[in-house]
This record gives structure tokens, sequence and C-alpha cells, in this order.
């Protein structure tokens, strides 16, 4: 692409670009006038990340003024130190620096970076936040240690499998520096390899695929953007058999090939090099097999032992030798597996798909997977309900080193967790009992049994209903780290799917909020709620659930609090919006609005949010009270997000 219309995509000139490019990594030359196909997006990328980096630190000084001087004011020596793995949830990584989810995620939105409490982040991203929050940032081995419990129960539930007499495909990982050619490979080998092109011939990007040469099936593993490797770093080496370490002729050895060799030394994996890009002006095969000699991998041909195959991947030249040279590394290993009763595996990719739901593809490692096998994976356990291979065939079964899509998940597996089929009924159960997760049905609430507290006048008590697995997990997990001295929310009951009249019910017995987190709006509800004098809240976004919790917790310190509805009003005009305030007129719908009255701002039935009323007008005149069908004109205070259309709840709050 010409260097110009990258610059027209990132709005700015074309010297401006160039100038910038070697500060963000990219080096193609003051004078260029083309960029790299590929290397478009990456730069698009790197560019985007600055420009928010920049807007963060112009607006860093309100943070601080907002965050106090804690952090930033310490000299770099006195920061406290946080370690953070190559990967990290953002809850836990909250937990690590002992600050409230909320302020992290905040933190994080400022950033531009919107990801939910209970989603992964890089190491990277982590470290820019944490540095901004006042931490040093370094990178710790914990990933590793997460790894090594994986590893051990796999080990311990493979050495338990005494019938490894079926001889089975090698699963091969494909590593090396970034750009030197490893997606072009696997491309390539896809490409020339496939025999079975029939298929509907779309391929299904489930983290691995397979190839048939000279009747030998091979798996590849082939995780888009090799994000899972960076998640699974040596777990790439614990599931596969084989590597294909990728260096660029061009370019040599570089830090992440390095990084690779360390693994592959650490694994004991069997490997060999593919000497890639060797149709490239600057390529220098001797050059690499040089530098591997220093490392101690002398070459055969050079008289050592490391396998090394010059390649192109670009002109697909060298891919069936390098097929043929992973088959003669896989025999030398005789691959053997248990192929008998009920299978073990990996989980190398998940996904939430819009229409199947939680999806996840396995590595087969043992037994035979079967459709309608119960499982468990991590905490999660379920039912196999299909079964598709990577081209999205639906198959009845899959054999040790296949990789196969699993739907029938309730809730998506952490990529590098071990799925273990368990087939004896009684013991699934059990297992299954002792699950830090909760059970099967759409309609199964789960009762906290620690109900002793349930009257304590400082608990909030919730009672939170939520679409997806996980998601009121992962909100009582929230709820549980903020800090609010005096006071607690606890979750008494969680379930699954739409509010009902029962929730209603229960939260009117328990005391309880009652809170529907990605449900659908359960409109009939509303006046038996209003009655019951229980309040429903409907959220879509965690942090706006936890900031409404924390300022309710807030709140409660002293005194229990009820919201007495005592009116609505539909939004008709804005007449002004002011930093803190609006002025607004509309008419009263229900109810009657009184002076003292607090208020919530509705959209769509969800609490957006809570303000005081300033002044109240009818008819240009100041007044204590406009009943149902009058018009008014108020003065919110709060946040200035109200539109024409909108519904303002008013309420009391009452202490009991
Ligand atoms: P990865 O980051 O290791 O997955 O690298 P890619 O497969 O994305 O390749 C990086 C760049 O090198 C892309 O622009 C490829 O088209 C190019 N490339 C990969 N293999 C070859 C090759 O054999 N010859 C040439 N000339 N270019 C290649």
């Amino acid at each position: 692409m010409n260097v110009s219309s990258v610059a027209r995509q990132l709005k700015v000139t074309t010297q401006e670009l160039l100038e910038k490019l070697p500060s963000l990594g990219f080096d193609v030359g003051l004078r260029a006038i083309k960029i790299d196909d590929k290397l478009v997006p990456k730069i698009v990328a790197a560019w985007k990340h600055q420009q928010k980096r920049d807007a963060f630190r112009a607006t860093f000084s309100d943070i601080q003024e907002i965050r106090g001087n804690e952090g930033d004011n310490l000299t770099p020596k006195e920061k406290k130190e946080v370690n953070i793995p190559e990967v990290i949830i953002v809850k836990d990584l909250a937990e690590l620096m002992r600050l409230p989810v909320a302020r992290l995620m905040a933190e994080l939105m400022r950033n531009g970076i919107m990801v939910s409490l209970n989603e992964k982040i890089d190491f990277d991203t982590a470290s820019i936040i944490a540095e901004d929050l006042g931490f040093k940032a370094t990178k710790s081995d914990q990933a590793v240690v997460e790894e090594s419990s994986q590893r051990e129960k796999l080990e311990l539930l493979l050495s338990q499998r005494t019938a490894k007499t079926t001889t089975r495909p090698p699963v091969v990982v494909v590593m090396g520096h970034v750009d030197h050619g490893k997606t072009k490979l696997l491309d390539a080998i896809r490409e020339t390899n496939v025999v079975d092109q029939e298929a509907g011939g779309i391929t299904q990007h489930i983290g691995a695929y397979q190839v048939t040469t000279h009747d030998h099936l091979i798996t590849f593993l082939d995780t888009p953007g090799h994000e899972a490797f960076k998640a699974m770093r040596s777990r790439g080496g614990q599931i596969a058999d084989v590597a294909i370490l990728v260096v660029a002729a061009d370019d040599g050895l570089q830090p992440q090939t390095l990084e690779s060799i360390a693994v592959i030394q650490k694994e004991k994996l069997p490997f060999l090099v593919a000497i890639n890009k060797i149709d490239k002006e600057g390529a220098d095969i001797d050059r690499v097999k040089q530098q591997l000699s220093e490392l101690n991998l002398v070459p055969e041909d050079w008289g050592g032992k490391t396998i090394c195959q010059p390649i192109s991947a670009k002109q697909k030249t060298g891919i069936n030798e390098i097929l043929d040279l992973v088959l003669l590394v896989a025999d030398l290993n005789d691959l053997k597996a248990d192929a008998t009763g009920a299978a073990v595996g990996t989980i190398i990719e998940s996904h939430v798909d819009k229409s199947e739901g939680p999806v996840a593809t396995v590595l087969v490692q043992a037994g035979t997977l079967n459709i309608g096998d119960l499982f468990i994976v991590g905490s999660v356990s379920g039912k196999i309900k299909t079964l598709k291979d990577w081209k999205g065939k639906d198959v009845s079964q899959a054999l040790p080193a296949t990789p196969i899509k699993i739907l029938g998940l309730k809730q998506i597996p952490a990529i590098g967790e071990i799925l273990e089929v368990i087939l004896n009924k009684k013991d699934f159960k059990a297992k299954n009992k002792n699950l830090n997760t909760y059970k099967t049905s759409s309609t199964t609430i789960h009762y906290n049994n620690q109900s002793e507290d349930l009257d304590s006048e400082n608990i909030l008590n919730l009672i939170i209903k939520s679409d997806v697995l996980g998601s009121a997990e992962a909100i009582e997990g929230a709820l549980n780290k903020i800090a609010v001295e005096g006071s607690k929310a606890k979750v008494i009951k969680k379930g699954l799917g739409q509010l009902t009249e029962a929730d209603v019910l229960n939260a009117e017995s328990a005391k309880a909020l009652l809170i529907g987190f990605h449900v659908k709006v359960n409109k009939a509800l509303h006046s038996l709620a209003d009655d019951k004098r229980v309040t429903i809240l409907y959220f879509d976004i965690i942090y706006k659930l936890l900031e409404d919790i924390e300022a309710r917790l807030k709140k409660l310190k002293s005194k229990k609090t009820i919201h007495k509805l005592l009116g609505k009003l539909e939004v008709l005009a804005i007449f002004k919006t002011n930093k803190k305030s609006m002025i607004v007129g509309g008419k009263v719908i229900s109810g009657k609005i009184i002076k003292a009255a607090k208020i919530k701002l509705l959209r769509n039935n969800e609490i957006e949010t809570i303000g005081e009323l300033g002044s109240l007008q009818a008819g240009k005149v100041d007044v204590t009270e406009v009943v149902e069908g009058q018009e008014a004109g108020l003065e919110f205070i709060g946040e200035p997000i109200i539109q024409v259309g909108d519904t303002l709840e008013f309420f009391e709050e009452i202490y009991e």
C-alpha cells in the first residue's frame, strides 16, 4: 500500500507518518513510497495505541487530581513493585495492586481499553496501566505456575492410561520471531496439502488443522495470531510433539527465536528449523546456520544434529520436505496413545460464538471423545452436544491428536485447561458437586447458604440473574472486592435467565436488590416490584453495576436505605446543560414529584445515573409539588446526560 494512503487513513501527513514510524518500531525508511500490506494493520494499530497513550498522558494531570497523590509523585525507587504475568485477568490485576476493580477498570477505560473485569489483558497493557497508577511493573512467571498445575493434572491423567497402543498423528507447533513467516508457512502447508478440499471448502479457524501426507495425518496447531501460544507459553510445548522453528533467512535469529529455542529446550521438544524467505534478496542461509551453531545447535549438514530445511513459504518451496521431516521426527519418537475409554484433552481455543454460544477446541490426547460425553473442564461441567472437525463437519467422535470443536459448554474455558470426560454418572455427579460453579438448568437459582446475615444492617443483599454463565460469578467476585468500610454487598442468590415474579418475592423476603445482568427487561414485573418495594436494576456493563453498588454501599454504611417511588416524569425538553446539572422540562406520568425527591434516570429501564432535584417549577413558578398530568420544569443536579424521551423516577430514601 502507498505510504500516502496509510497516512490518509491515519489523518496525518506522509512525512509525519514516516518520521514517527521508527519510534513505533517500524523501519520502513524516510523515503519509502510503499509499505508492505501485511505491515499496514500493525502500523495502524500501533499508531492508534500511541495516540491513546498521548491522549491519556494529556489528561493524566486530571486523573492525578482525582486519585490524589498516592503513587505518581513517588520516585521510581519508592514505587511499589507489582509482578504481572504474561496474561492476567483484570480483576486479578486489581487484586495484585490492591485497588478496587472498578478503579482499575476506570483507568483501563480512560486508556481506551474496553474490557470486562473477567477478561484477560496482556502484560504490555497491564504494565502500562500499572505504571500509570504509580506502580513499577515487572513480569512474573505466575503463568508458568498456573500452567504447571494444569500440566501436573494432565500428566497424571495420561499416566493412568495403560493401553498406549494406537499410533496417533504428530501434533506440530510453529514457533519463531514475529514476521518470520509462521502464518505464511501454516497457510502454505494448508493450501498445498489439504486433500479433502471438497468439504465445502471453508476451513474453520478452530486453533488447529490437519493435513495428510504420504497417507499420514499431521495435526498443526494454528492459533490465530499465535495469541494462544503467548498465553500458553510452554504449553505449546506441552501439547505438541514436534516444533518447527521458523527463522527468516534475511533476518537471522532474533529475540523471539531465542525465546522459542529456550521453550523447545526446556520442554525437550523435538524440532526442526525452517529457514524461510530464501526467495528474498539478502537471504543468507549460511548465516542462520552459523548463528544456530553458535548456540550449539549445529546443523546436520555441518556435522551436527539440528535438522534445517530452507523454504519459501511465499513461493511454497520446501513445504513437502518440511512435512516429510515432521513425519521422520515423529517416527523417531514413536507416538502412541490410548484411544480407548474416557477422553482427556487440552483446550487450545475458546470463544463465545454469536449463534453457538460458548465454544472451544479441544485437542484430544487420550481416549475417544463422543457426543453425549459428560465432562469437566476447569470449574465448568457440561455434556458434549456437538463435535465439529476443523472443516466444520459434524462428527460423532474424536480420537487422540485430533483437534475438535465442542458445543455444550456453559461457560468458556481458559486456554490450556484440561478437559476430562467422566463416564460414570455417579462419579460425574460427585465431581460436579465440588465444582465452584452453578448448575446446568437455566432456571436454577443458587442459594447462598450463609443466610445468617440476611437482616444484618450493613449488608446489601443482592439477587442476580444473568444471561451467560459466569457473569453472576464474575460479578460476585468483583463485588467481594469492593471495599467500603462498614458495609458490604452479598449475593444471596444467583441464577440464569430472565427475572421472574419468584425473584421479586424472594427479593422482598430477603430485603434484597434484584439485579438483571444482560437479561431482557421484564416490564410485567415492575408493578409487582413497586408494590413489594423491591428495587430492580438492569445492567449491561459490569463496571456500571459495580459503580452503582459501590455508591449504595457508601449510603448503607450506617443505615439501611429503601427507595420509595414517588412519581415518574417523561422528559419532553432540555433547556440547559451545565457541567454538573441540567434544566429539563416534562410531564408527570404517574405519582407526584416533591421538592425533596431524588432522581433516577432510566433509559430502556436501565438506571443510567442518580441525581438530586435542585429546583422545581410549574408554569414558571417555583413549587414544592407537581402531580400526575401536570407539566414541570426542574433542575437535575448530577451527570448531565438526560435526553428527550428519558424517564425520570423520583424517589425518597427511607431508612429502616
Ligand atoms: P509471522 O508473524 O511469523 O506469522 O509472519 P507472517 O507469516 O505474517 O509473515 C510476515 C511477512 O513475511 C508477510 O508479509 C509475509 O508475506 C512475508 N513472508 C513470509 N514468508 C515469506 C517468504 O518465504 N518469502 C517472502 N518473500 N516473504 C515471506
